[in-house]
């Protein structure tokens, strides 16, 4: 296949109409740049491009500009496994996206970089063994097409351009300023102001002390309360490492499996004894909101720590604006806007000059790209996968969807590595095309929704679960787990000569 083994920078003018790489990466935001650094290292021989719709690295941490904005993750496990991470455990935006531009300029990855390439349509030829994958420029013009043998889909799980914003009665009678998180308008002046957040997840917990500094006041408005897990935002072992002279790379190893291990203890003690977890999920929210702190009714969750994301709140500063009395919560449903605020099912009016929707995202499968397999059209909810990252019937693909309940990131190296060497063992067998097969013994088996919703369960996913591909069974080879410790073992030990693969 003709390749180009050095992709040139973005020149729109100057490009030819087709372009040729043994591999094209779908994103650049944390997932495309970590396996763009993981093929380069590991597959040195292999020409690439990473495909962007945005002008910039970062994907959600370029998306997202609302105040305060920051992981609710370490990131000793939310950053990769190869650069060390030297800041505070939780980091703000501006921080993790000049990590990884840090990440791009020390791998040189930047030449590889197409920004503002939509992508709309792949096609899988097997006569050929290529995706062919056709763009356009944000401004609807028409993009070159790329053709490549092997598509690394990091494109996320949600619609960065739409975001979830339920329709309210009245919302068009309301006079304030009405601002959704994820499209936030970084010139809004809200000091002095009257805030009305509404949503209670890590959002919320994160645009709320940020703005209460300035407004007059802000109010949670949420449908139904969330578990918050409130820690100083430090790790008392990087600093100890640090003291006594140990190098960042060493730090980072051991505060990421100190880090790993203290998540897999509380996943399994969420599990085993849930009652216990939230009495000391409590006891830590009161050093900060004070010790007669009322949990009743805004702080005490219908489901199970875990069930969703828990909501990491850094030095506990919601809750010390709780108590300074800049910050309120009400538990209600929104009956309708009024001009001056809304007024909630019980009867309840708030005042607001601004009203601030954290109400999530919504889903997009595959980054709303159609797929098409030797011209049939790819109907993903009915596409099961292979241990949520290929899919049975698309050939040369794979999706790296991280976890819920660990880091993200944690699935972006694992996946890395497999993905490299599948790509390795295609090379050494002299074979380019790699299919997965659901056995024989397991056609007919009923197809189950991606994730189980007793297992992990928020609104983005409920909505819309039915479009994501789905899972065969209980089967570990046929589903997503979302279980890191399980799969950073499974993983590896795959037999890519296994009865799963095919090849040609
Ligand atoms: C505010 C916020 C905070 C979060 N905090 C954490 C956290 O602390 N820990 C954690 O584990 N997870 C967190 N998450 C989840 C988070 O989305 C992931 O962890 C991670 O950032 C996803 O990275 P990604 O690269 O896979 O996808 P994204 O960040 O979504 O990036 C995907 C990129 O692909 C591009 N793209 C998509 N479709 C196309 C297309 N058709 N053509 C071309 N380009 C396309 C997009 O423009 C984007 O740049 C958070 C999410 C949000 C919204």
């Amino acid at each position: 296949m003709a390749t180009i083994s050095q992709p040139q920078p973005t020149d729109a003018a100057a490009e030819p109409a087709t372009l040729t790489f043994d591999v094209l990466i779908v994103g650049a935001g944390i997932s495309g740049i970590g396996s763009a650094y993981h093929l380069k290292t590991q597959c040195p021989g292999k020409s690439f491009a990473i495909l962007e719709a945005k002008e910039d690295i970062g994907g959600t941490w370029h998306t997202h500009r609302y105040p305060g904005a920051r992981s609710d993750s370490d990131l000793y496990t939310f950053g990769y496994r190869f650069k060390p991470w030297i800041g505070p455990p939780i980091a703000t935006a501006d921080e993790i996206r000049k990590y990884l531009r840090d990440v791009v300029a020390e791998n040189g990855l930047d030449t590889a970089m197409r920004f503002g390439t939509v992508i709309r349509r792949c096609s899988w030829s097997s006569a050929d063994k290529l995706w062919t994958v056709e763009t356009h420029r944000r401004d609807g013009t028409a993009g070159p097409t790329y053709r490549a043998n092997f598509l690394w889909m990091c494109q996320g799980y949600y619609d960065h351009d739409n975001p979830y914003l339920p329709s309210w009665p009245g919302m068009a009678d309301y006079k304030g300023r009405l601002v959704h998180a994820q499209t936030w308008d970084e010139d809004m002046d809200y000091a002095g102001k009257r805030i009305v957040v509404i949503g209670s997840g890590a959002t919320a917990a994160t645009v709320i002390p940020a703005m209460a500094d300035k407004a007059a006041h802000v109010t949670m408005l949420q449908r139904s309360p969330t578990y918050f897990f409130c820690y100083p935002n430090r790790s008392d072992l990087a600093d100890r490492l640090r003291e006594i002279g140990v190098d960042e790379e060493t730090v980072h190893r051991c505060t990421r499996l100190d880090y790993l291990n203290t998540l897999k203890t509380l996943d399994r003690r969420a599990r085993e004894e849930p009652e216990m977890v939230f009495e000391e999920l409590k006891e830590l929210i009161r050093q900060y909101a004070g010790p007669d702190f009322e949990f009743e009714p805004h702080f005490t969750p219908r489901y199970r720590p875990w069930q969703q994301r828990l909501a990491f709140v850094p030095d506990g500063d919601m809750f010390s604006r709780m108590r300074e009395g800049k910050v309120s919560a009400v538990t209600d449903t929104i009956d309708h806007f009024t001009p001056t605020g809304i007024r909630t099912a019980s009867g309840t009016d708030i005042e607001a000059d601004i009203v601030v929707a954290a109400t999530g995202f919504k889903l997009l499968v595959m980054g709303g790209i159609e797929f098409e397999v030797d011209g049939v059209a790819v109907d993903w909810s009915q596409t099961p996968t292979y241990r949520g990252m290929m899919f049975a019937g698309v050939p040369n693909l794979a999706w790296v969807f991280g976890y819920f309940r660990a880091a993200w990131t944690l699935r972006v190296d694992l996946l890395g590595d497999f993905v490299c060497k599948l790509l390795r063992h295609m090379a050494d067998k002299g074979v380019s095309q790699v299919g997965i097969v659901v056995p024989g013994h397991l056609a007919g088996e009923t197809l189950l929704p991606w994730i189980e919703d007793d297992n992990f369960n928020p609104g983005y996913l409920m909505r819309d679960m039915d479009k994501l591909p789905k899972r065969l069974g209980e089967r570990p080879e046929w589903r997503h787990s979302q279980d890191y410790w399980l799969e950073s073992v499974d993983i590896p030990a795959i037999d890519l000569d296994g009865e799963e693969f095919a090849y040609r």
